[in-house]
């Protein structure tokens, strides 16, 4: 009986060596220190020995019994050790690496280019006022002294919006321009202070609609900024100067600027101003059509049929009023050939600024 003990014992200790992993040494378990295994069943035998042998074989079967348990933590111990080591050389951690940037957005070009323009014109004193995009045919274009059926709304075909209701002569729109903003402004003005009203020194940011083919070099939506300066002795002169002191600003102090007359409803005079083109110098190129100018905004003084729809009187009180592209100053800035560039939202393009 005890030699039969050591055999168990040799046996499973021999086998313990060749469980190399979680699962054969769950079996080793079930085997040798299992409710069936060889040493169990030697426990069981033990009531049916003779009195004087209990004691001995008892003893030996329990020796036996806790050598294998230890035997067989002392094995797990060791490979769960191997495993741990295994992974860590597997997967070693090299702290000295460079952690991953963090992608950052940026700013859209339009948007670039209109905090250029709202810093230059801060520096001169304009305010910006925001106004908003859905307008009346009131706003957009009868107070703007664009009467119904007057061809010069033929520029500026619209999107009407369905409100439901019959509005005879003023139905809503998306604005065409932001120079409904220049009554809105006036009018608020002149609320303040009816008798006399206070100047008016703006510019008017914001995103403007028109039912454009779409092609390189027009888009049904576009930013604008406008710019009104209203008051006393207010002169051409003075919307010259401005206006050629920006010029300046944006694209170099070398820069020279020529204006044209030309026609708009609600200015009288007006004019178009150019700038020398800066990629040829004035000396002809395809970016300037070979003339040598760019043309970058149109411009005039405010018709006294417009300052009077915004309450102040023409007789007192005289102003300016200019408009522009920032999509086509930043073509200009940056020499992009396709509008549609702007909204089509590829990373390509964006990236680049
Ligand atoms: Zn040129």
């Amino acid at each position: 009986m005890l030699e039969e003990l050591n055999q168990i014992e040799q046996a499973a200790l021999a086998s313990l060596d060749t469980a190399q992993d979680e699962a054969a040494l769950q079996r080793w378990k079930v085997a040798h220190l299992g409710r069936s295994s060889p040493l169990m069943l030697t426990f069981d035998k033990l009531g049916s020995l003779a009195k004087e042998e209990r004691p001995a074989i008892g003893r030996r079967a329990n020796q036996v019994k806790q050598a294998l348990e230890a035997a067989f933590a002392a094995h797990s111990a060791a490979l769960e050790q191997a495993a741990i080591t295994r992974a860590l050389g597997a997967e070693r951690l090299d702290v000295t690496l460079p952690g991953r940037p963090v992608l950052l957005g940026r700013l859209h070009p339009t948007n670039c280019t209109l905090r250029r323009i709202y810093a230059i014109f801060a520096e001169m004193g304009f305010q910006v006022y925001r106004s908003r995009e859905v307008e009346t045919d009131e706003y957009n274009f009868q107070l703007l002294n664009f009467p119904p059926h007057h061809p010069a709304r033929e520029m500026q075909d619209s999107y009407y919006i369905d409100s439901g209701t019959a509005r005879g002569d003023n139905p809503l729109l998306l604005r065409t321009h932001t120079s409904p903003g220049q009554i809105h402004a006036m009018r608020q003005m002149v609320a303040l202070n009816p008798q006399d009203p206070p100047p008016v020194r703006i510019i008017l940011p914001g995103m403007c609609f028109r039912y454009e083919q779409i092609t390189a070099r027009s888009e049904m939506q576009f930013n604008q900024v406008e710019g009104l300066a209203v008051g006393k002795d207010i002169t051409f002169g003075d919307l010259k100067g401005t206006l050629s002191d920006f010029a300046r600003r944006l694209f170099g102090q070398q820069v020279r600027s020529r204006f044209r007359a030309s026609h708009f409803p609600f200015t009288e005079p007006s004019a178009e101003m150019d700038i020398e083109c800066f990629v040829c110098g004035g000396a002809g190129c395809p970016v300037c059509k070979r003339t040598g100018w760019l043309e970058i905004l149109g411009c005039g003084m405010v018709h006294p049929i417009v300052l009077r729809n915004g309450g102040y009187d023409p007789l007192r009180y005289t102003g300016y009023a200019f408009g522009m592209g920032p999509e086509r100053i930043t073509m200009l800035l940056h020499r992009i050939e396709d509008i549609r560039y702007f909204w089509a939202n590829d990373l390509r393009f964006l990236e680049q600024f």
